[in-house]
């Protein structure tokens, strides 16, 4: 025994066996170690965000303006950048830490253009990659490449505002298996160092387990790949704040209308300030043209610049020079629809690569709803885009073939619509090859693989200098406005000379390098992902609330709880103690509206409702909701009286119809009192112009309707129903108990003639019938009739669409091929009709044949 023992031991302690077994052991330790390492990595959570940081107070709206008309030609500017959405306010910041003195003038809302109707992905585009990859485009490749590392910036610089998300690309083809996994380990590969987390294959039962919305026949299994989100127009907030920080000059609501040179070289503007009227010049030793989808209108505004430094507009001349400039944007839409939360998990993604008609459609969880949407669809240059009704529809349709048969997805779940413009950007030199319009009036929906020379359209972003010296920043994405404002200020530091001052003294070399690859965005610096711990702990709010805080606003969110009033002690027994919220459903809190006055530059309600919070992006009729409020706090901050306040109801009202209400349910909702929301009254005047405008109101309703003048009550009566209806409900169609007695008895009248071939003329009146559970069912060809007699579904006749929506939702209840209803399914239809009723009216007859634009050539987004 001892000696077979010892063979043994001689046998595998031999020095090949040792140097086999501790290598072995070498590769697993670091194997392991790397292993435990790999991942996504978190910033480090330090003491400091258990405290508020250094307090830090923007210098005014008022107080810039008289900044920005101090500027003369002996004291210019170094910098005019127009614009404030990514592109602008990416460039101003990148300017102003570089030390350059820097005005920004924007002519709506910081990032009221595409910035704040995004898909909101950080990301490198897995579906360019595919178009890299498939057709051998090195300069595709690139493009993927650069965004990948801008993403990792981005989520360094601004660690609160984006975060990493899965997406799920779900595979009812196993061929396409290992074809969906190869392009994602590739996308992670490309990425390299910069990669978030590994992609990954799911099973079947696993992928059902996490997105159990998911239709389960035919699948096979799915491939996880991560990418970036944030929310986009917080996101501008905070770089146009941190540029502030460094010293920039900011004006929103401020429109260039005219330019003029010196030299031969745009020297200056005229700016208009739109909350005034008042005008005056900027005066600046460069500008930059940051105009997104509106490049355009500026470039023929250079174009005519003359070499009167008092900037007259060309429109004021007698003799306007005639532009010379070639329309080079070329603007395609992209619609996005929020639907409840419900319909995705909170954490996941999905991405249908290969919609019916070859574009990508993206449904992803964000800020506690699910936004589904695509890109692409060559549109009109206009200001608010509004999504067409034919999109939208598609959106849903494409979402359907993705979830269980048992999800009803409805038109009557779209909270809110958006339509965004990207500019396509096609290179100067090729303009006039391609015969692109050359009035601006013109820019109009192309078809661009129809029109010639498309080899012209750029793929990434364009930074080109007219002849007047402009420099025009355009196209790319989200994801590479850092990349790009670096690109554009290294120009711009050449183009004009900016590395010395107007006195020629040399600033120094800093000023030709870019810092904001490590330059943190405000609010940055003290935030850890626990802060809202602390401000929990430090000001009594609800967790929800104070998660939403810290993600918004960062270490800032200390500041927004010290506008935040103390709840009265008596309400919801003493918690939470701070934090009212502006509507219950969602996480908004009065002191944000504070907040956005008093340091983010908000001086219209849409400002607050739709770009410093999204609540109008999540739901538009809780944003309606919300107004009156808003517009309340607002004025006590701005000083705005009671016709000042109903002005901005009605035009935030304006507003929100272009985000997917509808003008008749407000109409509805506040018919008894002229059809807008009733601003607060603030002191015992107001109250008392309130009170009594609504008694005069109220009488004279009351005499219109006692002597019947006008048909009035019938009008009434349908509109009192709907008004009952949209109460208090987010857009979900409810039936008062009239109403459902109403359905039934017209029900009841057609169904016991029926199935039966029975004419219209013929039917029974509605009180013939009786009111007791039905058993019979109704043809579906007649649900029609039956309408007609129901009081508030009869908006049929010319121009109406009632027979077409009928149809929608037929096919939207799955009745489409039956024959017949019984009356719950019928009460269903109509459930879904009064739904669709609060959408924007359905101008497109039929399936449009819908125009693509290569995605290639997109540039960025979807
Ligand atoms: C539907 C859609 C989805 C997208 N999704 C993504 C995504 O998920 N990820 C991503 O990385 N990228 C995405 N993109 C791309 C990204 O949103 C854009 O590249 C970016 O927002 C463009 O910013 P911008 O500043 O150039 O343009 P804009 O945001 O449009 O800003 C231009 C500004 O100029 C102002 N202006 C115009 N004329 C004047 C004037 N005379 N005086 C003063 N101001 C003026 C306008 O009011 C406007 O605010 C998407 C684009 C679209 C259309």
């Amino acid at each position: 025994m001892p000696a077979v023992l010892s063979t043994l031991r001689n046998r595998l302690l031999t020095r090949r066996t040792l140097i086999y077994a501790s290598s072995s052991l070498l590769v697993g330790t670091g194997a392991t170690l790397y292993y435990l390492n790999s991942g996504p990595s978190f910033p480090p959570s330090t003491k400091e965000s258990r405290r508020p940081p250094p307090p830090w107070s923007p210098p005014s709206r008022f107080a810039n303006l008289q900044s920005l008309k101090a500027s003369s030609q002996q004291e210019p500017f170094d910098l005019l950048i127009v614009g404030g959405g990514a592109t602008g306010a990416g460039a101003a910041l990148d300017a102003a830490s570089r030390g350059l003195k820097v005005a920004l003038v924007e002519r709506d809302d910081f990032a009221a253009g595409t910035s704040s109707k995004s898909t909101k992905l950080v990301h490198g585009g897995v579906r360019y990659l595919q178009k890299a990859i498939m057709e051998f485009d090195r300069e595709q490749w690139a493009l993927v490449k650069e965004a990948l590392k801008e993403r990792k910036v981005f989520l360094h610089t601004a660690p609160y505002l984006s975060h990493m998300l899965p997406i799920m690309l779900p595979v009812y083809n196993a061929i396409q298996l290992p074809y969906y996994f190869a392009g994602c380990k590739m996308y992670d590969l490309l990425a390299g160092s910069e990669n978030m987390s590994s992609s990954y294959i799911m099973t079947k039962s696993k992928a059902l387990e996490t997105f159990p919305m998911l239709k389960q026949d035919g699948l096979v299994g799915a491939v996880v790949y991560y990418d970036g989100q944030h929310n986009d127009s917080r996101m501008n907030t905070a770089l146009i704040m941190s540029a502030v920080k460094h010293g920039a000059v900011v004006a929103n609501y401020a429109e260039v209308q005219s330019f003029y040179k010196s030299d031969e070289k745009l020297s200056g503007a005229r700016v208009r300030d739109e909350l005034t009227g008042d005008e005056f010049v900027i005066h600046a030793r460069g500008v930059i043209n940051a105009t997104g989808p509106f490049s355009d209108s500026l470039l023929h505004l250079s174009s005519q610049a003359t070499t009167d430094p008092s900037c007259p507009k060309p429109s004021s001349l007698a003799q306007a020079p005639a532009s010379k400039h070639k329309n080079i944007v070329a603007p395609s839409s992209g619609i996005h629809v929020t639907l409840p939360n419900y319909y995705a998990p909170k954490t996941m993604g999905l991405l249908d690569p290969a919609t019916s008609d070859g574009r990508v459609i993206f449904f992803l969880p964000w800020q506690g709803g699910v936004i589904a949407g695509t890109t692409d669809a060559p549109a009109p240059l206009e200001k608010d885009p509004v999504a067409p009704e034919e999109e939208i529809r598609w959106v849903l349709e494409e979402v359907r073939h993705y979830l269980s048969p048992d999800i009803k997805v409805r038109r009557g779940d779209v909270l809110s619509a958006w339509s965004g413009l990207r500019p396509l950007v096609r290179d100067p030199k090729h303009a006039e090859e391609s015969g692109m319009s050359h009035s601006s009036e013109d820019v109009n929906i192309f078809d661009l693989r129809s029109i010639p020379g498309t080899a012209g359209l750029v793929r990434s972003h364009m930074i080109y200098v007219d002849p007047q010296g402009m420099l025009t920043i355009a196209g790319g994405k989200w994801t590479t406005y850092r990349a790009m404002a670096e690109e554009g200020i290294d120009r711009a530091v050449k183009e004009f000379n900016l590395r010395y001052d107007v006195t020629g003294r040399d600033r120094g070399a800093h000023i030709e390098k870019c810092v904001t690859e490590n330059v943190r965005l405000i609010g940055s610096d003290h935030w850890g992902r626990n802060m809202f711990i602390g401000l929990i702990q430090r000001y009594g709010l609800d967790a929800e609330v104070a998660k939403h805080l810290a993600e918004s606003y960062g270490d800032r969110a200390w500041t927004v709880c010290d506008l935040a009033e103390q709840y009265d002690e008596t309400d919801d027994g003493g918690f939470p103690l701070h934090g009212k919220r502006l509507v219950d459903l969602y996480p908004y809190i009065e002191a944000e509206v504070r907040y956005a006055v008093e340091h983010e530059y908000a001086v219209k309600a849409t400002d607050v409702l739709a770009r410093r919070t999204r609540l109008t992006f999540l739901n538009a009729q809780a944003s309606l909701d919300a107004l009156p409020r808003v517009v309340d706090i607002m004025a006590d901050h701005l000083g705005w009286d009671l016709s000042r306040k109903k002005k901005e109801i009605r035009n935030t009202v304006k507003f929100l119809e272009s985000m997917g209400l509808k003008r008749e349910v407000v109409e509805a909702q506040f018919k008894d009192v002229g059809g807008f929301p009733e601003p607060i009254p603030r002191g015992w005047k107001e109250t008392i112009f309130v009170n009594a405008e609504r008694s005069l109101r109220r009488t004279v309703d009351s005499v219109v309707s006692g002597f019947g003048f006008f048909g009035s009550s019938s009008q009434t009566q349908k509109q009192t129903q709907n008004g009952a209806v949209y109460m208090n409900s987010y857009s979900r169609a409810a039936f008062d108990r009239n109403e459902l007695a109403a359905l039934r008895a017209a029900f009841e009248a057609y169904a016991s003639d029926a199935g039966l071939g029975s004419s219209v003329e013929a039917t029974p009146t509605l009180t013939q019938t009786t009111l007791s559970m039905s058993t019979k069912s109704l043809p579906i060809s007649k649900v029609i009739h039956v309408l007609r007699e129901v009081p508030g579904y009869q908006q049929d006749g010319p121009g109406s669409d009632l027979e077409k929506d009928l149809k929608y939702v037929i096919d939207e209840a799955g009745f489409r091929g039956r024959e017949e209803v019984g009356f719950e399914e019928f009460v269903e239809i109509c459930g879904d009709l009064k739904e669709i009723t609060l959408a924007l009216s359905f101008a497109g007859a039929g399936k449009k044949n819908r125009k693509a634009i290569p995605v290639e050539k997109s540039g960025g987004g979807v």
